[in-house]
């Protein structure tokens, strides 16, 4: 999964991160609202974290442009202690929740794991797929109620085919949403990880779409 963190104070901003990078998301930041407002309607994001007092454009300013624009990624936005006003605007502007300052990071990944699901339409952190079960919370995944052990890349990768299962997922958007924007972008490496995973899963879940990408299908194989 891949989030956008808009935040201008850099401690912030690297504690987010951190945190999100410790917990298996892909992290990036921007840390002005113009940047924000840009990235957030020409790239593809599974969430964005979005601070409300921000130089160049202010966050609720970010998030009204954001869904005037039909962008609708999950956004979850960080607000002062006191600030009840700007938590109502936000939410009224198209937010899906809020976090007040200062918080705790184990907060902030169990809201984004919340928002994350609704937005693909599952209601509990247990989502199965034919013989495929995944556990987004503990992120762990069965085969017929037998342990697989993923590395984080190979979790993340079949994590984000079944969170859009029923969809053809290309090569590039999988390398987007597995990897931070500087490390290898190799189209080849995709597919040896896809190999490796299907090698590990021993079920045929996960299908080629030649010359496309991948796709698991809404109702297992
Ligand atoms: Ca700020």
């Amino acid at each position: 999964m891949r989030i956008l963190v808009v935040e201008d104070e850099p401690r912030i901003a690297k504690d987010i991160s951190d945190g999100l990078t410790a917990a298996g998301y892909v992290a990036e930041v921007a840390r002005d609202g113009e940047d924000a407002w840009f990235r957030g309607e020409t790239e593809n994001y599974d969430a964005i974290v979005l601070d409300l007092g921000l130089p160049r454009l202010d966050g609720l300013s970010v998030l009204k442009r954001l869904r005037a624009a039909a962008v609708t990624t999950p956004v979850l936005i960080l607000t002062a202690r006191d600030g009840w006003r700007e938590k109502v605007e936000g939410i009224d502007a198209g937010a899906d929740d809020y976090l007040t300052k200062p918080f705790r990071i184990e907060e902030l990944l169990a809201r984004l794991r919340a928002i994350t699901r609704r937005a693909a339409g599952h209601a509990s952190s247990l989502v199965s797929v034919g013989p495929l079960e995944i556990d987004t919370r503990a992120q762990s995944v069965s085969v017929d109620g037998k342990a697989v052990a993923l590395s984080a890349l190979e979790y993340r990768l079949l994590s984000y085919l079944v969170l859009h299962r029923g969809r053809a997922v290309s090569q590039t958007e999988l390398l987007d949403h597995i990897h931070s924007g500087d490390s290898d972008r190799d189209t080849n490496a995709v597919e040896a990880l896809v190999a490796r995973l299907r090698r590990k899963l021993g079920a045929p879940v996960i299908e080629t779409r030649r010359g496309y990408g991948y796709c698991i299908a809404a109702d297992g194989p």
